[in-house]
């Protein structure tokens, strides 16, 4: 049930968000001959946390999905976890925008959730 993406895929999406960034950058750039390093920059921070989000969900699921054959079995608890599908997550990190599918199993027992890799 592990689902991977090749590290060749994984790579030429990233590529492909850097020339896409580069390129906004580039365009903008023109258009603004007189900016200030500042300004600059202030156009670079937020696509690079984009980027830079990709990078992160994408090694986050270099060893899959996070679905397992024998489960999960609970940190709190050790009842054997529930898996509940897909889910999204979203996380705020210093080095990006984060967003996740991942698999997501919930106990039935103490309702502790995990959403791997934590
Ligand atoms: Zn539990």
């Amino acid at each position: 049930m592990k689902t991977t993406v090749s590290q060749r895929e994984c790579r030429e999406e990233l590529v492909g968000l850097f020339e896409a960034m580069y390129a906004e950058l580039s365009a903008w750039r023109a258009l603004h001959p007189d900016a200030s390093l500042d300004e600059i920059a202030a156009q670079v921070t937020p696509r690079r946390r984009r980027v830079m989000g990709a990078v992160i969900a994408q090694l986050a699921c270099h060893e899959g999905n996070g679905v397992t054959v024998d489960g999960k079995l609970c940190p709190r608890c050790g009842e054997r976890m529930k898996y509940k599908g897909e889910a999204t997550c979203s996380k705020e990190h210093l080095e990006g925008e984060i967003t996740l599918q991942r698999a997501y199993y919930v106990c039935p027992v103490c309702g502790e959730t995990f959403f791997p890799p934590r």
